[in-house]
């Protein structure tokens, strides 16, 4: 017999107040990523791809993607202006108007934050008289941009890689991204891959689209850093190939499942914080939520729960949301300073602050991805179109990565220029340090020219 109650979608509760250091450390923790085993497992696709190029990208999307391709790549134009379609290579493909007017939104807000981020004035120091150092900016030359593409189409995710890559003027975009079933691309990703200038996309997903970037095919062109989200194919994909010199390539950032941290006080509305729960719960079932309560009464968090509950039967991804929400957390916290001890601690990669004060709250973030303040402010916005970046660091690793951003596109270079006078003044110390690390050579190459000097 089936009790009623069986079907209830509730969070685990725990008490900050008078547990362990142990127990405290254990709620930190996030689901263990098993890279190595991972790694063995795409390194047979990876050396594929690699060995037999363009024949095993078909073969591999074939059988992964069950898509027959006629390319493996194709190049603009992706969307004809004046019909109003989109294109993939001969084919025409309807987009939405509306879906086309909020993805040009989204694009205009995002482009805004990005082109703000630019470094393109060189920074200019005169350290000593006569020695001037200087440091400027160079986009990354080629630039591969995952999409991931095998459980839903994310246009949004387009975007976010695509704009900053456009912003600091990469000269090569290939966005990689798993075609349909009929071998076309969607219409959204084609849009967004006009928008942002992409000159190629690449109909592949997985560890085989990552592999192809890495090194090139027949007609993959190689690129020099592989960005954005996946599926553990993708991720442990990205990790192989930026461990292999032959490949030299970097990545943006290692990237784990999905999670949001709310904070949240008796001033918050039950449905609000529920329905930021379950917005990130809705990603898959390694999703992590957590919940940190500030002095919440067992009514309003009883509230939460029902919302939580109540709302999540009525999501069309309820199964995936039923396995992440079993696996995530209540914490209760008896004041402010507790509670942001608990988030740095965590270092989620979206953090939600829903407080009646939340002035100064700001300034007590160590470690996040992006953070969402007020209880107007849904994380969705930065998800879509508010104009933040949504690849984000997950895995506790915002303690020392950025998400990504305009600079991740690009390099800094440094360069400097000396006087006469500024080697007069600085050479002896050069000279020391040289002779201290009995490095003569590079001691000489000063005594050289301090002598022509005094000549
Ligand atoms: P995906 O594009 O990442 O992966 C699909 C590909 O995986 C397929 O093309 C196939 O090549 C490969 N694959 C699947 N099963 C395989 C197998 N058994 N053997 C070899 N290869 C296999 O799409 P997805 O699977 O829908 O995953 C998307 C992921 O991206 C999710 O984990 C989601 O949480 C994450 N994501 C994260 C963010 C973020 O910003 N953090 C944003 C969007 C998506």
């Amino acid at each position: 017999a089936t009790d009623a109650n069986d079907d209830r979608i509730r969070m685990r509760t725990v008490n900050l107040t008078g547990i362990s250091a142990k127990e405290r450390a254990a709620l930190l923790q996030r689901p263990i990523l098993k890279s190595d085993d991972m790694i063995a497992k795409v390194k047979p696709i990876v050396d594929l791809v690699r060995s037999q190029g363009d024949a095993a990208l078909r073969d591999l999307t074939a059988k992964y993607d069950k898509a027959t391709l006629t390319d493996v790549l194709i190049r603009p134009p992706f969307f004809a202006p004046t019909a109003g379609h989109c294109q993939d290579g001969n084919s025409q493909i309807q987009l939405d108007n509306t879906v086309r007017a909020a993805i040009d939104t989204a694009y205009g807000n995002v482009t805004r934050f990005h082109k703000a981020q630019l470094s393109s004035t060189p920074l200019v120091v005169e350290t000593m008289p006569g020695i001037v150092c200087q440091r400027f900016a160079k986009a990354i030359s080629r630039v591969g941009l995952y999409v991931p593409g095998g459980t839903a189409i994310l246009p949004s995710t387009a975007l976010m890689l695509g704009i900053p890559a456009q912003v600091a003027g990469c000269r090569e975009i290939v966005i990689a991204t798993p075609p349909r079933p009929d071998g076309t691309i969607s219409p959204e990703v084609l849009y967004v891959a006009h928008l942002v200038g992409a000159t190629a996309i690449l109909k592949a997903g997985g560890a085989q689209a990552v592999s192809a970037l890495a090194y090139g095919t027949e007609s993959v062109p190689k690129v020099d850093k592989i960005f954005g989200p996946g599926n553990q194919w993708v991720t442990a994909a990205k990790m192989m190939v930026q461990n292999d010199s032959d490949a030299m390539v970097a990545i943006d950032m290692p990237a784990g499942p999905s999670e949001v941290l709310v904070i949240a006080d008796e001033s918050s509305n039950p449905s609000f914080v529920a329905a930021d729960l379950l917005s990130q719960a809705e990603h898959g079932i390694d999703s992590q939520v957590v919940l940190v309560g500030i002095n919440l009464t067992s009514n309003h968090l009883s509230a939460i729960e029902e919302e939580v509950d109540k709302q999540a039967h009525q999501l069309p991804r309820v199964d995936i949301v039923r396995k992440s929400i079993a696996k995530s957390l209540v914490v209760q916290a008896s004041s402010l300073k507790e509670a942001m001890d608990f988030s740095n601690d965590y270092a989620p990669e979206h953090l939600i602050v829903n407080l009646a004060e939340t002035r100064g709250v700001l300034e007590m973030v160590e470690n996040a991805g992006s953070v969402f303040i007020g209880e107007y402010t849904p994380e969705s916005c930065g998800d879509y179109a508010s104009g933040t970046n949504h690849t984000l660091p997950t895995n506790g690793f915002a303690r020392q990565y950025s998400g990504v951003n305009t600079q991740s596109f690009q390099k800094h270079i440094t360069s400097q220029e000396i006087t006469p006078e500024g080697l007069k003044a600085l050479g002896p110390t050069v000279v020391t340090l040289a002779d201290c690390e009995g490095l003569a050579a590079h001691g000489n190459a000063v005594r050289v020219r301090l002598s022509a000097l005094k000549a």
